[in-house]
């Protein structure tokens, strides 16, 4: 693969959008929250939500460095400087 892995945390996801818009804002330089390489579902029943990455995807970290509720880390955080 060689490319660096972002772990997800469903479960402490908020729901907030940021790391949406920041991937629209860095990788297509508009906010929006179709045009993005990670996705957020809702289920309306249980209220929670569940991330999903597109292909598209190229692990810039911006989505991580967004999220301000540990929702999305890097796999190996320790190796990365
Ligand atoms: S790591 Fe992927 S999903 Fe996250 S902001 Fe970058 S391109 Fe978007
Ligand atoms: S920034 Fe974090 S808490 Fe907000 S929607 Fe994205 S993953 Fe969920």
């Amino acid at each position: 693969m060689g490319k660096k892995e972002i772990l997800k945390n469903d479960e402490n996801c908020a729901g907030c959008m940021l790391c949406v818009l920041s991937c629209s804002l860095f990788n297509f330089g508009v906010f929006s929250t179709e045009k993005s390489f990670i996705k957020l579902d809702k289920d309306d029943r249980t209220q929670r939500f569940t991330l999903s990455f597109d292909d598209g995807c190229i692990s810039c970290g911006e989505c991580v460095k967004s999220c301000k509720y540990n929702a999305l880390m890097w796999k190996d955080e320790d190796s990365r400087n």
